[in-house]
Formats: structure tokens, sequence, C-alpha cells
């Protein structure tokens, strides 16, 4: 009996001290669309609250600068260039089905923590390959899906033309008329459901094109000008009021003091199609300037992480894995496992949540690289950033100084050009693997656009107007 007891003293709150796990990822959204990120026109009160109340980033990066090889990082927590998945999806490209996607076999987030006992849900876009039935959500780890496997939605989905699932199931019916509300109903209903600790990546498309709003969230900012500004501006509301909803249903079951909930984008704002605004970053989604690279992150954890803190040191979207695996109370396999003289890198990311609790003061990386072959490469240390677009001339920049990456420093510095290029040759040389497809050649022009536009660096005035890049007749 007393041995039951102890059991029950010492089991039992170990379960029970599991957090829930709530991941938000916003798509496209830029580094400065956010009130907490010095946004003087677009309002999102609850992230904010959220922001003042948990750890609000300056430097958190992704690993990639578009969608789908973002997710393939961060779904992995391995660099996706290691297996392949360097580009958006292209189904054009002669390859085999079975290697356009996260090759099955790669462990997910979604596996280590149905693994370490939780209830794990994926609600919106899925984006990482969907040409063999083994890359689809519920065959990597999710317990439950309902979103579409493509990469962009229409967010009035009409029940005779939709690309939605629930779990296999193609949807017939549509039960909320914008899909943000939906997702945001689905993401609600499983952390009901669940009996046991949840995971649920609530991976929205907000507010990644097709720019549509509802008329009540559009009148709301009737004062800019501009409809593609004024859709942006009403879509990250609607978003910031559906995450309000959430977190006044966790409130209300008495889970957010144990919920871990990590808010980030899964590149950055996408400048000319949408009118996200990176400022004070310069560039947007598909650069590895910063604006292409750099996001909003914030994370909320009352129970366990401190609040009110700025946390300034570079990290990534890769870190997640092991720090939602070491909050599941979890250790991973080796970060390197030998065999002969094979060696594979298991994951890249660190646990966070030591840094984020300052019991580590130093950053959590020596370097972070990014590469997407035929587009460029980027490595970070410290303060320095060697940036290499294929369409431009090679940079180097002091981001300290320099946040905006105005000022060139490649002719001058070229000690510390040839240790970052050393070094970001290094890694290259560790990925293992190749591009299994490469992306359409009309992305390799659009390249080289992406740097010469002339991006805010300075946000736009509450109502001042603003068109995305300041060139006249683009
Ligand atoms: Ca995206």
């Amino acid at each position: 009996m007393r041995l039951l007891f102890l059991l029950f003293l010492g089991i039992l709150p170990l379960r029970a001290n599991q957090p829930n796990i709530l991941m938000i990822l916003a798509d496209d959204m830029g580094y400065g669309d956010l009130g907490c990120y010095g946004s003087l026109q677009i309002e999102t009160p609850f992230l904010d609250k959220l922001a003042t109340a948990g750890i609000r980033c300056t430097d958190g990066y992704v690993c990639a600068n578009v969608c789908a090889p973002s997710r393939a990082g961060l779904l992995t927590g391995r660099h996706p260039q290691r297996f392949g998945f360097e580009h958006n999806l292209n189904k054009s490209f002669p390859t085999l089905p079975e290697r356009l996607g996260i090759p099955v076999g790669q462990k997910t987030i979604a596996d280590h923590l149905k693994k370490a006992g939780y209830r794990t849900s994926l609600i919106g876009k899925w984006h990482v390959g969907d040409s063999v039935p083994g890359m689809l959500p519920n065959a990597r780890g999710f317990d439950y899906f309902f979103g579409m496997h493509s990469g962009s939605h229409d967010y009035f989905p009409k029940a005779e033309k939709n690309k939605l699932f629930r779990n296999k199931s193609p949807i017939k019916k549509i039960e909320y008329p914008y899909l943000t509300d939906w997702f945001t109903h689905e993401a609600i209903g499983q952390m009901t459901l669940a009996k046991k600790p949840f995971f649920c990546f609530l991976s929205l498309n907000t507010p990644h094109t097709p720019m549509q709003a509802k008329e009540e969230d559009l009148a709301r900012f009737s004062h800019l000008k501009g409809k593609r500004r004024q859709t942006y501006a009403a879509m990250q509301w609607c978003m910031d009021l559906n995450i309000g909803k959430i977190l006044a249903h966790l409130k209300t079951t008495k889970q957010i003091e144990n919920t871990l909930i990590v808010f980030y984008s899964d590149n950055g704002g996408s400048v000319t199609a949408s009118h996200a605004c990176n400022a004070p970053l310069n560039g947007m989604k598909g650069s590895f300037l910063e604006g292409g690279i750099r996001v909003p992150f914030i994370f909320y954890w009352p129970k366990s992480l401190p609040s009110g803190k700025v946390f300034k040191h570079p990290f990534t979207s890769l870190d997640l894995l092991p720090t939602f695996v070491a909050a599941a109370g979890k250790t991973l396999p080796p970060r390197i496992t030998k065999k002969g003289r094979k060696r594979t890198i298991n994951y890249d990311g660190q646990n966070l949540l030591p840094f984020l609790r300052g019991e580590i003061t130093k950053a959590p990386h020596e370097a972070l690289f990014w590469r997407m072959t035929m587009r460029g490469a980027a490595i970070r240390e410290g303060n320095w950033k060697l940036l290499v677009n294929v369409h431009t001339p090679p940079a180097l920049y002091n981001l300290t100084e320099d946040i905006s990456e105005q000022r060139n420093l490649y002719q001058k510095m070229p000690a510390k050009v040839s240790d970052l290029w050393q070094k970001l040759n290094k890694w290259q040389e560790s990925l293992e693997d190749t591009p299994h497809w490469q992306e359409d050649p009309y992305w390799q022009g659009y390249n080289r656009k992406l740097y010469s536009h002339d991006y805010w660096l300075t946000q736009p005035a509450k109502n001042q107007e603003y068109h995305g890049v300041r060139e006249v007749g683009r």
C-alpha cells in the first residue's frame, strides 16, 4: 500500500506536469506587422499581451526563407537540406513521388511528442508533401488533421470547391464561412477532446495570399489607403482575435498556466504580394536579407518561463523540436550518430529552455546557416552576417550597427569574410544530401528582383499610404 502511495506521489505528478504545447504559426507575416514589433498600423492586442506576459524575441530566425522548407525544418528539427528539401514543392520537376516531400522515415515533432504521451493535432496548412500517402499528416505522427495539404487556400471556402480534409476525408460541408475562424474552432475542439497533454500545431495560412478578409474586419481599417494593406491589416486583426479566443479557452479550462505557447511566422513578410512590412529589416520572403528570415517569435509558459523578458540572442526554428521534447520531460537521441565512417546529424536545434530562463547566458548557437541552391546562402555568427546571393555581389553586414543591411563591408574586411566563407562551406559539406527537386526557373528571375526593391526601413505612420515597396508602378 505504501509502495502504491509512493508510486502515486512519484508517477502521477510527473505525468500531470507535462505541459500542453500550442504552436501557432503565421504565414508570410512581416517582422514589423505586430503591435509588439513596432507596427503603427496593425493592431494585435492579444499577441502584444502574450509578448508582454511572456518572452519577445528580437533575433528569432526561420531555417528557410519560403514556406515549405521552413516547415520541413520545423517538423524534423533538422536542416531540411539534409533530406533534399531545399525548395518549395515543384510537382512538374522530374523526380519520383516519394522524393517530393519530407521522406518517409524522417521523424517529426509529432512523432516525438506522441511517443512522449501527447495527443497530437495539426490544424491548417501542411505543405510538406502529399505525393504518396505516407507523407500525409496522419502518417507523420498527427492523431488529427484538419486543413489543406497545399500551401494556400481561399479564406471563404466553398462546399463544391475546396482543398480541405478532415484526416483523410475531403470536406463536403462548410461549417464556418471564414477559414481562420474555422481553424480556431477546430483547434479548440482538439484541446477540449484531449484527455492527456496536447500538442496542437495551429498552422495558419494568415496572412498569406489570397488577400481576403471579412467585412467587419476590413471596416476597422477603412482609414488605411490601399485595399491590399487594408486587407492585410484586417487579416492580422482577425488572426489576433482568434488567438484571443484560444487564450480565453485555456484560461476558462484552467490550462493556461501549464501550456507552452509559441507564436512565429514561417518566413518573412511578402512585401510585394501582400503588402507586409518587415521594417526595420530590409528584404522580404524569399531573400536571405533579414526581412526574409528573421521573424517575430513569442514564447509564453507562465508556469515555467519568465514573464516580460526580451530575448536577444539569435536562434532558429530548428530549436523548437528539442525545446518541446525537453518541455515534455523526454530526451532526444544523440545529436550525432556514428556508424563506421558514416556520421549522421540527427537534429540541428538546441533546447532553448535554459537559454530563455537565463540559466545559460551565452547564445544557443555559434552560428546559423541558410541555403537555397540557385538562389543563395548565408551565415550569421555573432553580429556578423555573410550573404551570398547568386544574382548580386556577396555582402558582409554588421547587424548590430546596421540592422537594415545598408553598408556592405565585404571589401573592407577580407579576414572576416574568409572566416565566414569557410564556416559556411563546412556547413554545406555536412549536409549529406543534394536537393531532391529544383524550383521552377521563374523563381530565379524573381530572386534577382528581391534584392533590388526599395523597401521601407521604417514603419509607415498610422494613416500613411503604404504599398509595400517604394518603386512607382510595380
Ligand atoms: Ca510562408
